[in-house]
């Protein structure tokens, strides 16, 4: 793994979850383990009507803010939707785009995660885009054909100095919240190739920079190899980053892997 400097980067996706009580009493999990989390890069992404609650929880700590979506105009009559200066307002630093669950639930498709994404960097939020393979197009052998298509749509007239912000989430729909994991074999081989896609169009100093997130059903117990694998710089983590004891111990295996590449 010579060369790498990445991360780890772990990132909670807490979903449509916990109410301001359980909210505050998480958030406050991780900032208290923050002195042995210092060389991660952490995010809690709550639903919208907590961030309030966590960002008051996070404050003067390094464990920063995200939201799990938003909405491309900056403000008007879009009733039910949030933009991304609103965003920065409530604390934010990153937001998630194009989340499977968003695509497959609420219509979200390619060029929308095009326009969600820009809108996030226009306001100076992190972008975190995430794309992914259904099993049908995994079983087909279309899984790098679908994440090119993702990705060039996604990230369309996406600039050098804007996709230097953006972090890539690779997340397998097949293993998103249905305890199957991908080997990681599986996920090094998408991860190198979104990291040669973007070689390809931006550079070696972007790509070897970029950040690649793996997600889909992370534990304790998998993300040690997991992190090991040279183009995983971390973790986008949805069920387990609910308990304190998951979401950390996700860290510290992550942590170990990185210390031993030293
Ligand atoms: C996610 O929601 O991004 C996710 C990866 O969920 P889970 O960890 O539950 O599979």
């Amino acid at each position: 793994m010579a060369g790498r400097r990445r991360g780890p980067f772990i990132a909670g996706n807490w979903k449509m979850n916990l109410g301001l009580h359980e909210a505050r009493d998480l958030a406050r999990k991780v900032v208290d383990a923050e002195p042995e989390l210092r060389e991660c890069t952490t995010v809690l992404i709550p639903p919208f009507t907590a961030l309030e609650t966590v960002r008051g929880t996070v404050a003067g700590s390094a464990v920063a803010l995200g939201a799990q979506n938003l909405y491309w105009e900056d403000a008007g009559a879009f009733t039910g939707e949030v933009s991304a200066p609103m965003l920065r307002d409530a604390g934010c630093a990153y937001v998630l785009v194009g989340h499977s669950e968003r695509r497959q639930l609420f219509g979200e498709t390619d060029g929308t995660v095009n326009r969600k994404a820009k809108a996030a960097l226009k306001a100076g939020l992190v972008p975190i885009v995430c794309v992914g393979e259904v099993l049908a197009e995994r079983d087909a052998g279309r899984t790098l054909e679908r994440i090119d298509e993702q990705l060039a749509r996604g990230l369309e007239s996406v600039s050098g100095q804007d996709l230097e912000r953006v972090v890539v989430a690779y997340e397998p729909v097949w293993a998103i919240g249905t305890g199957r994991t991908a080997s990681p074999g599986q996920a090094q081989e998408v991860q190198a190739h979104i990291r040669d896609r973007i070689r390809k169009s931006y550079g070696n100093g972007t790509a070897d920079c970029a950040i690649i997130l793996y997600g889909g059903s992370v534990k304790p117990a998998n993300s040690y190899p997991l992190f090991k694998e040279n183009d995983i710089d971390g973790f986008l983590v949805g069920g387990a980053s609910l308990s304190g004891l998951s979401f950390l111990g996700i860290a510290r295996e992550a942590l170990r892997a990185y210390g031993e590449e030293k």
